[in-house]
């Protein structure tokens, strides 16, 4: 994807692809928009994709893929064992990461359950730059626990710092000496760190890591699930790679780890997962789980269409003009919003575009879920799906009360290549006049709340009649317009 100068001025991320298998959206009217958010409980997991317009729930399992991985799927080769489609597999890890034994899993927190059975004992630690959930509770679920290293900057709304998913090697050291090396299962490493806004790290802080883990023996695991968007962030943010290619920066980070996994859902562009290392050791400690819980060593609980998919993905994702697309346009949606007055996260990061629901909200308490609120009312406002990250994705103390969290987001998801820019535009716009509409915007309480797991399956209702006010402010601006 490039970025072009448009003759009369505007700037604008040009699609370097072109689409030729399409699916057909609707636009439903504002009308629609209000019954159908209610029949979801004002949960966007659960509202119906026919009543949703631009789906920006999630980057995961939903990259678009391209004719050559369509074609390629064609050609897998079904054995159960020594599949040629997993020798593809091999080689191309081999190629880009320069790791020799590979492993397949279904998904991404496969990986981790197999990473963790093997190497997390109760009592140990698993120092990570952030968490993610399946991450955490792997480690937890295995009797260890987690300490977020991130630097300061990490959690700020609004920084110009340009890898915000830095860890904070100081604070490593510290926690190594003060524990001894032998409670540290494995310094764990998320590139684009999913929680805090897909926000990089950078190879000279990898590098540094790497120096405090061999001074101590400690050995680092490095989460690729949303390695595109790093890579991207790391040739053009980091001035010592500016000359890279985005295979040799890949390389240099792989070089820098012990084990690599990710989920194909999002690297590589189809679904499922795989781990790879160098390490004999930890290759023999992994195989019997893997065998145990997933699949057969060359399938893995995959499809070896998929498998297909994901080799040729990975291909793809060595070119210049596919990892910068997502961080481009998410960079613009970012940039457009700002000028129009809307509080988002800064710098832009990859995975999406991140509303800051408190500011944008003010008058909505954290007890009525001002980022729920806020998901449900950009649905309104545009058929826009996004998914809350705030207190509604936490869990309630022993006690029952709320535990309030650090930051209220709507996350809008830019899955790779599946949005035009038109399309980017009118979610912009739609946002902007919900910004401009904010005071009508209130707050939701739960009608059903599960005990577990909460924002997939409960529900919510507007603590007054705001909907139906904000669905009539709607048709009043917009006249006929879907
Ligand atoms: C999505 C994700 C996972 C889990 O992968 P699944 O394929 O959804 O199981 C792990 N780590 C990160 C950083 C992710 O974004």
């Amino acid at each position: 994807m490039s970025i072009v100068n448009f003759y009369q001025g505007e700037s604008i991320p040009l699609e370097l692809h072109k689409v030729r298998i399409v699916q057909k959206l609707s636009l439903v009217p504002v009308e629609r928009r209000l019954a159908a958010i209610a029949e979801a409980g004002n949960n966007t997991f659960l509202l119906k994709n026919n009543d949703v317009f631009l789906d920006m729930l999630t980057d995961s399992g939903v990259n678009a893929m391209s004719d050559r991985q369509l074609a390629a799927m064609m050609e897998a080769d079904d054995s159960y064992a020594g599949s040629a489609t997993f020798t593809k597999l091999e080689a191309r890890i081999n190629d880009i990461f320069g790791k020799k034994y590979v492993l397949p899993a279904h998904q991404g927190r496969a990986c981790e359950n197999i990473i963790s059975q093997a190497f997390v004992r109760p009592g140990t630690i698993v120092p990570m730059n952030y968490h993610f959930t399946t991450s955490k509770a792997h480690v937890v679920i295995n009797g260890g626990a987690v300490e977020e290293l991130i630097i300061d900057e990490g959690t700020a709304v609004t920084s110009d710092h340009p890898f915000k998913g830095n860890m904070d090697t100081g604070k490593l050291a510290a926690l190594i000496e003060q524990h001894g090396a032998d409670k540290i299962a494995f310094v764990r490493i998320e590139t684009g760190t999913n929680l805090i806004g897909g926000q990089p790290h950078s190879l000279a802080n990898l590098r540094e890591i790497r120096r405090v883990c061999d001074r101590y023996g400690v050995i680092i695991v490095f989460d690729a699930s949303l390695l595109a968007d790093n890579l991207h962030f790391i040739k053009t943010r980091e001035p010592e790679c500016k000359d890279m290619t985005i295979r040799q920066i890949s390389r240099a980070i792989a070089d820098l780890t012990d084990i690599i996994y990710f989920s194909a859902r999002k690297l590589g562009c189809a679904r499922g997962g795989v781990i790879c290392t160098n390490s004999e050791e930890a290759y023999l400690k992994m195989r019997e789980l893997v065998t145990l819980y997933e699949g057969f060593l060359t399938y893995g609980g995959m499809s070896v269409r998929e498998i297909e998919a994901i080799a040729v993905g990975l291909d793809e994702t060595m070119d210049e003009d596919m990892v910068s697309q997502g961080p481009q346009f998410i960079a613009f949606m970012v940039e457009e919003l700002a000028k129009r007055g809307v509080p988002v996260i800064t710098p832009p990061g990859g995975l999406g575009c991140h509303i800051d629901a408190r500011r944008f909200l003010p008058h909505v308490p954290q007890q009525q879920y001002t980022a729920a609120a806020l998901a449900a009312a950009v649905y309104l406002a545009g058929g826009i799906r996004g998914m809350e990250r705030g207190t509604m994705s936490e869990a309630r103390d022993e006690q029952g009360n709320e535990t309030f969290a650090k930051m209220e987001l709507v996350r809008l998801a830019m899955p790779r290549r599946v949005f035009t820019l038109s399309q980017v535009k009118y979610a912009v716009d739609r946002i902007a006049w919900l910004y401009d509409n904010r005071a009508l915007v209130g707050g939701l309480a739960f009608t059903e709340e599960p005990k577990l797991l909460r924002f997939f399956f409960g529900k919510l209702a507007p603590v007054s009649g705001w909907q139906a006010e904000l669905a009539a402010k709607f048709r009043q601006d917009f006249g006929e317009s879907l």
